[in-house]
C-alpha cells in the first residue's frame, strides 16, 4: 500500500499497486490541466484506489473530448487523477504520492500533441500516442 495527498493535505488516498505502470504523458490535456508540458502518470485500475480523508471535497471536470473526469481538490486545486470510466482505470499523478517508494517512468507517451518548446533529453521509449495493452506488456518486461 502507498499513500498519497493533495496540497493542502485535505484530501488522502491510497493505492494497493506495484507502482511499474508509470509514463510522461505529454497529452495537450495534461499540458493544460497542469500547466506543465508532461505529467508523470501512474495507469492502475479504479477498484485499487481508496480514500481516506476529504472524498468530499473532491471535484471532477468531464473532459468530453477523452472520455475522462479529471478528479482535483476543491480546496487547493491539486490534480489528483484521471478517471477513464470505459476502462476502469485511473491515471494517477505520481507527483501526489507521498512514498519512499523508487520510482521509474518507463516511457514517453502521447509525444505527437507534446509542446514545441518542450525538448524530451531523456532515453525512455517514445509513444506518438497512448501504448496498447501488449506495448505496455513489452515495456514491462524489458
Ligand atoms: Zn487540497
Ligand atoms: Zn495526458
Amino acid at each position: 500500500m502507498h499513500q498519497g495527498s493533495c496540497l493542502c493535505g485535505s484530501i488522502k488516498y491510497s493505492i494497493d499497486d506495484n507502482l511499474k505502470l508509470i509514463v510522461n504523458c505529454h497529452c495537450r490535456f495534461c499540458s493544460k490541466a497542469h500547466g506543465a508540458p508532461f505529467t508523470t502518470l501512474l495507469f492502475m485500475p479504479f477498484a485499487k484506489l481508496e480514500m481516506i480523508e476529504g472524498k468530499e471535497l473532491l471535484a471532477g471536470y468531464d473532459v468530453k473530448a477523452m472520455n475522462a473526469v479529471r478528479c482535483f481538490c476543491s480546496r487547493c486545486g491539486s490534480r489528483l487523477y484521471n478517471y477513464l470510466p470505459s476502462m476502469g482505470m485511473i491515471s494517477l499523478v505520481v507527483a501526489t504520492l507521498d512514498t519512499d517508494a523508487e520510482l521509474h517512468p518507463i516511457a514517453n507517451i502521447n509525444i505527437e500533441s507534446k509542446c514545441s518548446w518542450y525538448p524530451i533529453n531523456d532515453e525512455l521509449p517514445q509513444f506518438r500516442s497512448a501504448p496498447s495493452r501488449s506495448e505496455f506488456g513489452q515495456l514491462l518486461s524489458s
